[in-house]
């Protein structure tokens, strides 16, 4: 079992449990993710898909992946792909089974046929920009169409004619006759079907006419038994129309499924939305989709996110059907609340500073025990070089420090973490001045987990081993957003160009020799980080995935 569920508090829960109480439908449960494939998922469709999948394994029903694959013109296979292996992630036990709506385009068709028997749908002739002046406006009513007295008969034979190609792309559309002076304008007779030729990655050339979304999305819904169809708040106005659908096709009249909205999720500093993702894709502001700085489902995987935090972090902001804006150190204290426990520290230096003990000998080298991570001792302990040289953070050591400095400066003592207090008694320096060594001593009493206090140092430093370490590079990264103050217009200009910082020739332990990439450790001090595929044998490369603090309670 994955652990977390989504606990069965919230609305959406509430009409399901009524439902079944009251026997609505006479089957399982159904719910579903219908992503168009035309870009990767973000993470609001993380909680989209989280949300429909723990509602049906809460209720002991059934998740659906299915592709809203009705509009050719863009749709990819890259995507279908990479949206698959995004939910499989998420949701390891899902089935895996994916439906494409471009397998009903038959049935579809067919309901066209109904509807226009029925009197309720026709074919115009007018052209899009005709339908779109006689829509009216909210205070005015919409023009009813010129053609929309035609008789069922030609209605027939006009549709049948689309769709063996009797007609250019544009010339005529299938519009449903329901109100061109409804309150609501999607009811307006809208738009069901329109010609276009262009190939489509499942069913190629088969159809040249191709199902509007508002009339196909109700159809996929019922021919696959879903009963709860759950979208965001923006489909609120066209449930009338959904309904409308399926009150009107004999087949799906009975126990129809119900469209229920909720609100999107928006997070602060982060860009959402497949079109502005896309475009920093295509204006190369990022390397590609699944580059670690975007809010894509597979950007997180690579920067080292888990899918229990991401899991974890959905049920954290419940569902509601008020738009709000989550800030993102919610999502980061989901993953550190998730790797704290899980991921092994260690000691990395990022901008070494070398230091001699100059009473340490030099043919001498010992092994000290470290703690894996100290909130879970089951973790173990393992061993570390110290010996003469090693190498601590440039930034760690002041030649003229302010007040309350705690860390190293000369004539002053701090501890090594996991081994022994150093005193710097010299800075060496290169002819620019530059400090590219300090000299210090050890005390040999003051060893770690020996027992001794006799006295206190205020600071305690990492190091690794200069003689015993590795290289590494790690790769620092930042929100991609500068500020809250952008919006879709203008955000490309808002970027943070210091959104991911390369730090090459870190030294890092050699206890790290053998690990592979998607390994996670907490650096200690610096955050977590992952092991980047980009790395090779001779070089380990990491993303840091989180710092260690937040300002968020
Ligand atoms: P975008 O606006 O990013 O292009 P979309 O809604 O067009 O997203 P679809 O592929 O059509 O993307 O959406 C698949 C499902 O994901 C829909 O049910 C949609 O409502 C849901 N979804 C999209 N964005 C969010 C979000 N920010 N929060 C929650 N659910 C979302
Ligand atoms: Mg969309």
């Amino acid at each position: 079992m994955t652990d977390s569920y989504n606990d069965n508090s919230n609305f959406i829960q509430k009409i399901i449990d009524k439902d079944i109480r009251e026997g609505v439908y006479d089957r399982k449960i159904h719910t579903r993710f219908p992503p168009e494939p035309n870009g990767f998922l973000h993470i609001g469709h993380a909680k989209s898909i989280w949300l429909n999948y723990s509602l049906a394994i809460n209720n002991d029903g059934i998740f659906n992946l299915r592709f809203d694959d009705t509009n050719p013109t863009k749709e990819e296979d890259e995507y279908i792909d990479a949206i698959i292996e995004d939910v499989k992630w998420l949701c390891p036990e899902w089935n895996g089974i994916v439906y494409y709506a471009s397998n009903y385009f038959q049935t579809m068709y067919e309901c066209a046929l109904e509807l226009i028997n029925k009197g309720l749908a026709y074919v115009d002739d007018l052209t899009a920009d005709e339908i779109r002046e006689n829509r009216g406006t909210l205070t005015e009513p919409g023009k009813e169409s010129p053609y929309r007295t035609r008789s069922i008969a030609e209605n027939t034979n006009l549709f049948i004619g689309m769709k063996n190609g009797e007609f250019p792309d544009g010339k005529r559309v299938l519009r449903a006759k329901i109100d061109m002076s409804s309150p609501n304008l999607n009811m307006r007779d809208p738009v069901l079907y329109r010609i276009l030729r262009a190939t489509h990655h499942n069913t190629r050339d088969d159809w040249c006419i191709y199902p509007m979304y508002d009339y196909a999305h109700p159809l996929q819904d019922a021919i696959e038994e879903i009963t709860h169809s759950i979208c965001t708040l923006e489909f609120e106005d066209h449930r009338p129309l959904y309904e409308w659908v399926l009150n009107n096709i004999d087949t799906f009249q009975v126990q129809p499924p119900k469209q229920i909205e909720f609100a999107k999720l928006f997070l602060t500093k982060t860009m959402m939305g497949k079109r502005y993702l896309k475009q920093l894709v295509d204006e190369e502001f990022v390397d590609g989709w699944s580059d670690p700085r975007m809010p894509t489902i597979s950007g997180y995987r690579r920067r080292g996110y888990t899918a229990e935090s991401i899991r974890r972090f959905c049920d954290d902001i419940g569902v509601s059907k008020a738009q709000s804006v989550v800030d993102i150190q919610m999502l980061e204290h989901a993953v550190r609340e998730d790797l704290k426990m899980t991921a092994p520290r260690t000691m990395a230096v990022l901008d070494p500073l070398k230091i001699t003990i100059t009473n340490y000998s030099e043919d001498e080298l010992e092994y000290l025990d470290a703690e894996n991570n100290p909130e879970n001792p089951k973790m173990g302990i393992r061993k570390i070089p110290f010996g003469r040289e090693i190498y601590i953070e440039r930034e760690d050591f002041m030649e003229d420090p302010p007040k309350k400095y705690f860390r190293l400066f000369p004539g002053n003592e701090v501890r090594l973490r996991h081994a022994y207090f150093i005193k710097c008694n010299e800075v060496v320096k290169d002819v620019d001045g530059q400090i590219v060594e300090l000299r210090c001593t050890y005390d040999p009493e003051t060893k770690s987990g020996s027992g001794f206090n006799a006295r206190k140092v205020k600071g305690t430093l990492h190091w690794v081993s200069a003689t015993e370490c590795m290289e590494a590079e790690v790769r620092l990264y930042d929100y991609m957003m500068e500020d809250e103050d952008f919006d879709k217009s203008n955000f490309t200009e808002k970027l943070n160009n210091e959104s991911k910082v390369v730090v090459r020739n870190c030294k890092i332990e050699k206890n790290l020799v053998s690990s592979k990439p998607d390994d996670r450790y907490q650096f200690l001090r610096h955050g977590f980080f992952i092991v980047d595929q980009d790395s090779s044998e001779d070089k380990l490369v990491f993303n840091r995935i989180v710092s260690l603090k937040s300002s968020w309670k």
